[in-house]
């Protein structure tokens, strides 16, 4: 073991209680708690999660690391504090943020995201990448989703640390976040040694969709069965719960989640101007397309039911158009 190495991430646990300690423990802390709250979130959720609150002060935190012999430099390198722009020493690199921390698979704490209480830019800061931190490969809460995940051989995929927390409460213990960062392939080849099923569940804005739909074919490509929980009047899962109910969540959104084929044909329509007939043939031909790259006969069927059943064309046409389709593809093989 790499002794800088092991001395951030010290440094980070060091943090991680500080700031704890501060939400809890202090009259600074009162008004971080009094958000969390009102954005649904009880002491034990806080707890669980290990949330903090960063003081609105300048060195609270490297005071603490100086007074304990951390090495200020290393800590600076390592994205826990900054540089003063003068070079005279160090400042916090949070203030004033509720603080939720980023865990590696044992636990231990290699990073923060830090959520402004009020509005303001940026709503959240993340910990720079680091020889902790390596933001392609982590997902937030997979420590504590893990044991779940195995279980089940499911993941729920979100985007954001209050998804993660509030669907947690809301029973679903195996869900974990991007945290805003676009998913990757060591992502992907992550969650498919735990788990053989994933549902996309981000955000239900035009971002959100876009996001799912890319996140497909990389989670196909490892190897996952993926389905897409759709979230309806551009809402987040955090915002759903908060209107609707942890209830409704898991019946409406997480186990109504559509196959990702199903998905994709949703999200296509939007390149289309449906009410036009032209377009409205160009739709179903790359739907077609689209089923004709389905492996299980079954479901090629299936969808072509579906869609043929929806736009009143005749479903033998159809299937033999898709028939066509896999025949010249096996032709260009
Ligand atoms: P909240 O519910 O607190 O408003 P959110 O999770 O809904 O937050 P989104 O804007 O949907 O916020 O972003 C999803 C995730 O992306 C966040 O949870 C955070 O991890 C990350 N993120 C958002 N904005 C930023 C930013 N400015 N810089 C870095 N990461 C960000
Ligand atoms: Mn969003
Ligand atoms: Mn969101
Ligand atoms: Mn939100």
């Amino acid at each position: 073991e790499n002794p800088e190495r092991a001395r951030l991430q010290a440094g980070y646990e060091l943090a991680d209680k500080l700031y704890q300690y501060i939400l809890h423990n202090t009259e600074q802390g009162k008004v971080a708690k009094e958000y969390l709250k009102q954005r649904g979130i009880d002491d034990k959720l806080m707890e669980a999660f290990g949330i903090g609150y960063a003081p609105d002060r300048w060195d609270t935190l490297v005071k603490l690391l100086d007074k304990n012999q951390f090495p200020l430099t290393l800590m600076e390198q390592g994205g826990l504090i900054s540089a003063k722009q003068d070079g005279s020493g160090y400042v916090d690199k949070f203030r004033d943020r509720v603080m939720f921390p980023i865990k590696d698979w044992k636990g231990q704490t290699i990073a923060f995201g830090g959520r402004i209480m009020g509005q303001g830019q940026p709503k959240y800061m993340n910990s720079p990448e680091s020889m902790l931190f390596h933001k392609s490969r982590i997902l937030y809460n997979l420590h504590a989703a893990r044991p779940q995940i195995r279980k089940t051989q499911e993941l729920v995929l979100f985007e954001g640390y209050m998804d993660v927390m509030r669907s947690w409460d809301a029973g679903v213990h195996n869900g974990v976040a991007t945290m805003g960062t676009a998913l990757t392939q060591e992502h992907a080849e992550a969650i498919r040694r735990l788990a053989e099923r994933v549902i996309i569940a981000y955000d239900g804005d035009g971002a959100g969709q876009t996001a799912a739909y890319k996140s497909i074919p990389i989670l196909e490509n490892a190897g996952c069965q993926v389905r897409v929980a759709v979230l309806p009047g551009g809402l987040d899962p955090d915002e759903f719960i908060a209107k609707h109910g942890s209830e409704r969540f898991v019946r409406e959104v997480v186990e109504a989640a559509v196959p990702s084929i199903k998905y994709k044909l949703l999200y296509y329509r939007r390149n289309y101007r449906m009410q036009e007939d032209g377009e409205r043939l160009r739709y179903i031909q790359q739907a077609l397309r689209m089923i004709a790259g389905l492996v299980s006969p079954i479901e090629r069927e299936h969808y072509v039911k579906d869609i043929t059943s929806e736009f009143r064309y005749s479903f033998e046409t159809a299937m033999q158009t898709v028939n066509e389709i896999r025949l010249q593809a096996e032709k260009s093989d």
